[in-house]
């Protein structure tokens, strides 16, 4: 079980605490496993077996959930996710409920007592129908992703010709006023590796942080080799060879790794999810769409939320029994994954599926 730190009693905020001492505090829910893309590196042209729509969480159980783990658990950042969360219908009424929670006072979280970290993972290519919409309802930052600048490798990458409309849904989230937008871009060797010194351009020019994700073995047609890894060394290299870059100090629990620009032109990050796994630092848990919940990406238990949420349980009952699956599950958080070991598993959902 969960360590549960801190004040104990009723109203109290309790840090919880996996085995090895890290302090949850992100979550990442996936509001869908459905997609207007078919990247690549993440789903197949075809086939996706979809999940019937009554076993997706509604609005108010992920509100539920979420409003368990700020108010109970002092959890201060969620990230929604999918499969493409903006596909999912009136996406704003959920962030604006999700904007609405506030980090309790007595959290030992740097938030203590402000709003949530409120952002959004998305492919852009409907952001500009709904980027105003989604600021408006408290959406506080977007990451876009991001793999090419070329069109028809977009086409390949993605299988869709969308490049236009995710430039222009870029412009739109500058233009909305953000705290952050940063670009996500998945490196694969062969495929768009000739381009990272293009996307570092592409970031500097417009302002925004991009960060180099490694790829990494949840891609749903199993072609993920090692050899298509481009590491966090490589893209770093190839960068300051011509942009001259420091680092930035102590990422804490965040993924990136980040560099600044000696010119000032700002930051670059790179995920080596691979490379430099940092499991060590993590302080992430998942719901997917069907809530089930994740404590690693790479997890292979999922622990069944939804039937708890759906049992018909009255008030504070319902909260302690969500509470007990989430304290069980944080208690089997290993310390980390191991890809590229010999006992390494692949998870059965993938990227997509699980919300990534
Ligand atoms: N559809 C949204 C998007 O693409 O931004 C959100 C969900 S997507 C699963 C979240 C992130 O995972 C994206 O930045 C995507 O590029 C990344 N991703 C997907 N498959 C990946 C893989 N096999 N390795 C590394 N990153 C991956
Ligand atoms: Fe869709 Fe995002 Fe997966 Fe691409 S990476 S197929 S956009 S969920």
């Amino acid at each position: 079980m969960g360590e549960v730190r801190g004040t104990h009693d009723d109203a109290g905020v309790r840090d919880l605490v996996d085995p090895f001492g890290r302090t949850i505090r992100d979550l990442r829910i996936s509001v869908t496993d459905r997609c207007n893309f078919r990247c690549t590196y993440c789903m197949p042209a075809e086939g996706m077996q979809w999940l019937p729509k009554s076993e997706v969480l509604s609005f108010e159980e992920l509100e539920h959930v979420a409003r368990l783990c700020v108010q109970r658990y002092g959890v201060d950042g969620i990230r929604l996710t999918g499969g493409e969360p903006t596909v999912r219908a009136h996406l704003p009424v959920l962030v604006a409920k999700l904007a609405a929670l506030t980090v309790p006072a007595d959290s030992a979280s740097p938030l203590a007592g402000r709003p949530i970290d409120l952002a959004l993972t998305t492919n852009g290519a409907t952001l500009t129908n709904c980027v105003d919409e989604l600021k408006a309802a408290g959406l506080g930052r977007v990451n876009i992703s991001l793999d090419t600048l070329d069109r028809t490798k977009f086409e390949a990458m993605t299988r869709r010709d969308e490049l236009v409309r995710v430039l222009e849904g870029i412009d739109a989230a500058i233009a909305a006023g953000f705290s952050s937008v940063k670009i996500n871009a998945v490196v694969e060797r062969g495929v768009n590796d000739d381009e990272i010194l293009d996307l570092a351009n592409f970031g500097r020019a417009k302002g925004v942080e991009v960060r180099f994700i490694e790829f990494m073995p949840l891609d749903a047609e199993g072609h993920w080799v090692n050899d298509k890894v481009v590491s966090q060394d490589e893209i770093v290299e190839r960068i300051a060879a011509v942009h001259p870059l420091e680092s930035v100090p102590a990422r804490g629990a965040a993924p990136a790794d980040r560099w600044r620009y000696l010119d000032g032109a700002g930051t670059v990050g790179v995920i080596p999810s691979v490379t430099k796994p940092f499991c060590g630092d993590c302080d992430r848990v998942r719901v997917t769409a069907d809530g089930q919940f994740r404590t690693c990406l790479f997890a292979t238990t999922e622990f069944d939320l939804r039937s708890v949420l759906r049992s018909g349980l009255p008030g504070r009952e319902l909260d302690d029994a969500v509470a007990e699956v989430i304290e069980r599950a944080v208690g089997t958080k290993w310390a980390g994954h191991q890809i590229n070991q010999v006992n390494f598993v692949r998870p059965k959902r993938t990227m997509s599926q699980i919300g990534g």
